[in-house]
């Protein structure tokens, strides 16, 4: 069937792909710099952070989530996904920040006058065209979990996504993964009665955990509670069970009874939009070309923000860094402008 489309092209100053923290923080400035950046989200503004675990208390505080200078204050330090869902929606609102919400970017192509054509589809199908001088592309990670490739990864059991811990009642979990997700879902999953494992391929405790879980998680670990399984790997999901794999040669595989699975394997940015418009990315540590004074990419105009723009070690830009993207952006197209 073919898609309907809405011919008339929209000219726009600025576009900025993806409302989460770090595409808002420069609209934000964009629109301080005297701009009025159209923002393409193909969800709901923050989408990333309200699909976190419901009962998520940041490990942030909430002055380094702060965007646009806009004081977050929170009655304690570090604020629950519930507090910033609340600021990142007021901080919109009373911006009047201009949202095309549910519209997810399809394309954007350069054109030979200089100029970005950005095609859209809205949640009915409906394709619609911008144009514009400049793209901001802040689509982050979080849609984009880093798959395991093992057989049954694909069984309505298995999620990448931890919620909450309600629907594990007394159940078999296994979670696959050793940092802060894991950590934080094993706790959750506890409370409700679940029996855990954790399988994880490293040898040791990761040094990423949060400093102040990583006691409590130990203490429940050593009195037996979660059964922690270092240097090991989940390499096949059943209905009823998985197969796990010690990373010591020569050890044979084994099984356990299993009613769901957990994979918190973390993310990775995808980046098929920036190369299709020419941005050139590196084969080995995936990172975008770009300049880090202005985050503009190898393609004029066209810039990154927040996630996107780290490589394989995609944790290196968190909210508290990739919020300052967009003063750079905007400085540097002032520049341009003048
Ligand atoms: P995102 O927040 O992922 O936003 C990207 C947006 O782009 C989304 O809304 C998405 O729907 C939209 N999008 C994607 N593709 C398209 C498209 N094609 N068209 C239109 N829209 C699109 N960081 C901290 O600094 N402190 C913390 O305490 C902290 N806690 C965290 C807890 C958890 C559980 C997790 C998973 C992460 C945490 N982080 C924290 C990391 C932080 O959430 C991310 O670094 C942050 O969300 C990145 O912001 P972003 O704007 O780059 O991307
Ligand atoms: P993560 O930090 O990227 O950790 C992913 C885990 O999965 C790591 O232990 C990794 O092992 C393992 N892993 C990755 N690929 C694997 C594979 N193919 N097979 C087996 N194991 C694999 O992801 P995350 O824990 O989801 O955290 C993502 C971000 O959210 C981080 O910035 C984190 O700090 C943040 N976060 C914050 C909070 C909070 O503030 N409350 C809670 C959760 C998450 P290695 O250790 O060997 O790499």
């Amino acid at each position: 069937m073919t898609k309907p489309i809405n011919e008339n092209t929209q000219q726009e100053q600025a576009i900025v792909i993806g409302a989460g923290p770090c595409g808002l923080s420069a609209a934000l400035e964009l629109q301080a710099a005297g701009f009025e950046p159209l923002l393409i989200e193909k969800n709901a503004v923050v989408h990333s952070i309200y699909q976190y675990p419901t009962y998520m208390q940041f490990f942030s505080t909430s002055e380094l989530l702060e965007i646009g200078g806009i004081p977050f204050t929170t009655p304690n330090d570090k604020p629950t996904r519930r507090e910033a869902l609340q600021y990142y929606r007021d901080v919109v609102l009373r911006r009047g920040l201009r949202i095309r919400a549910y519209e997810s970017a399809i394309s954007i192509d350069r054109l030979a006058n200089g100029q970005f054509r950005i095609e859209t589809a809205d949640r009915f199908g409906t394709t619609l065209i911008y144009e514009a001088r400049y793209v901001v592309m802040a689509t982050g990670y979080f849609d984009h979990p880093n798959l395991l490739g093992i057989p049954g990864e694909n069984l309505t059991k298995v999620t990448h996504f931890f919620q909450e811990a309600h629907p594990y009642t007394g159940m078999k979990v296994t979670i696959i993964g050793g940092n802060n997700s894991a950590v934080d879902a094993a706790m959750e999953l506890l409370r409700v009665g679940a029996e855990i494992t954790v399988v994880y391929r490293g040898d040791h405790y990761s040094p990423s955990i949060k400093p102040w879980v990583r006691p409590l998680f130990e203490s429940m670990v050593n009195k037996g509670k979660i059964r922690m399984l270092f240097a090991s790997r989940v390499v096949a999901i059943d209905e009823r069970s998985v197969t796990i794999q010690p990373n010591e040669p020569g050890s044979p595989s084994y099984s356990l009874d299993n009613d769901f699975v957990l994979a918190l394997t973390g993310f990775r940015p995808e980046r098929t939009l920036l190369t299709n418009a020419g941005a050139v990315v590196d084969s080995e540590s995936t990172i975008p070309s770009f300049n880090p004074e202005t985050m503009e990419t190898n393609v004029p105009g066209l810039f990154i923000a927040g996630v996107i723009a780290a490589g394989r070690e995609a944790n290196e830009i968190f909210i508290e860094s990739g919020r300052h993207h967009g003063e750079l952006i905007a400085r540097h197209i002032v520049e341009l402008e003048g």
